[in-house]
């Protein structure tokens, strides 16, 4: 089935209209009519080849909400009709041992990502949600339990899970002081869900316009990270800190604010390795992690907490045809705080 997208075909290139193939529904699948498509900046770093391997042509997306068009014969969860949502996997092999326990995202022989992977159903290579409708299995479907604003629901299916995630396994919560670092579309639905769990929260920030947002997001103190004196205070003082930043920086000055034991996460990836130093681990026992999305089961667990809880992103909704200058200016950091794409546009 021939599909509308857009894709980058190099890393230089601008993201233009596209006509990719979508396998017909097989038994277990899932035809979606996507609706919005939320803009992270992994679709940036993968576009334009910053992490290496991206095979051209590229559709990026992978915060995909959408109405159900038709589903196979044997699938039982959902309808035509009902609005669903996928996230940065469409399949794992679900028998390896992390599989097993939900967190696919860590599956042994390697996950089915959204786009540019391999799909071992078709041979070929995954597309993205910058399209016009996308077939996923059940399994890896989601249901979307907001009653409205389901256009804002999209950036929980990556930015949402992947803050969610580490926020709930390092137990974020009442009693403990919680910094975010960097204040985007990852960072700022951080610093909500980690205000909604009860954490005392610190927004870390290179940019002073953003102190106002961060309170009203639901951050208690904020630090401007180019103050010297402000970060001095803070040495030693935080349990935990999730850093979302997506271009090379100083991660020793972070380490440095956590207290003994103190734990850092980065969910971040700038393109190039970082320099650590060990001193600021060795001398407090702290511990430096990282975190990718969120499995199938923990992300509706993320989705309907959210629904519960009345939480969603921040967005701001622009037409296919904006997503290059889109692009320029998530680089900039002048998003407030993710772009959607209303995919009735393309
Ligand atoms: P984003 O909206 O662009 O936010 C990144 C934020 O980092 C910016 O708003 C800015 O905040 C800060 N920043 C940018 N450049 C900086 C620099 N040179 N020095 C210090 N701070 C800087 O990006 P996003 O969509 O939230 O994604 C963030 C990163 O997470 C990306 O690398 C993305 O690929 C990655 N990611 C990882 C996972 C995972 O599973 N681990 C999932 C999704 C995304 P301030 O203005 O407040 O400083
Ligand atoms: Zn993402
Ligand atoms: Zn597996």
């Amino acid at each position: 089935m021939s599909t509308k997208a857009y894709a980058a075909s190099g890393p230089k290139e601008k993201l233009e209209p596209f006509s990719i193939e979508r396998r017909k529904p097989g038994p277990k699948d899932v035809k979606i009519d996507i609706l919005y498509c939320g803009v992270c900046h992994s679709d940036i770093h993968e576009a334009r080849d910053e992490w290496g391997g991206t095979v051209y042509p590229v559709v990026p997306g992978h915060e995909i909400v959408g109405k159900v068009s038709a589903v196979g014969s044997e699938v039982k969860k959902f309808k035509e009709g009902d609005i669903v949502g996928v996230g940065c996997l469409v399949d794992s092999c679900r028998t390896c041992e992390n599989c097993k326990q939900g967190l696919e995202q860590y599956c042994l022989p390697g996950g089915t990502f959204t786009y540019n992977s391999m799909d071992k159903k078709t041979g070929g290579v995954t597309y993205g949600g910058y399209s016009k409708d996308i077939v996923v299995d059940e399994d890896f479907v989601l249901r979307v339990t907001h009653k409205d604003s389901i256009e804002k629901v999209a950036p929980l299916l990556c930015a949402g899970i992947t803050t969610y995630s580490p926020l709930r396994h390092w137990k974020a919560g009442k009693g403990s002081k919680v910094g975010v670092v960097g204040l985007g579309g990852l960072g700022h639905m951080a610093v909500k869900l980690a205000s909604s769990f009860g954490a005392d929260v610190t927004m870390f920030s290179t940019s002073p316009s953003k102190e106002k947002d961060a309170e009203k997001l639901g951050a208690h103190h904020f630090i401007l990270t180019k103050d010297p004196e402000s970060v001095k205070k803070a040495a030693g003082s935080f349990d935990f800190i999730l850093d979302t930043v997506s271009a090379p920086h100083d991660y020793n000055m972070y380490l440095n604010m956590l207290k003994m034991g103190g734990q850092m996460v980065c969910v971040g990836l700038p393109p190039v390795p970082a320099e650590i130093n060990m001193s600021g681990l060795i001398h407090a026992r702290r511990g430096l992690n990282g975190s990718l999305i969120g499995g199938l089961p923990e992300t509706q667990e993320m989705l309907d907490y959210c629904a519960e809880h009345n939480i969603l992103p921040e967005v701001e909704m622009i037409r296919m045809d904006q997503i290059n200058e889109a692009y320029d200016r998530v680089v900039k950091g002048d998003v407030k705080y993710r772009f959607v794409i209303d995919m009735r546009t393309l």
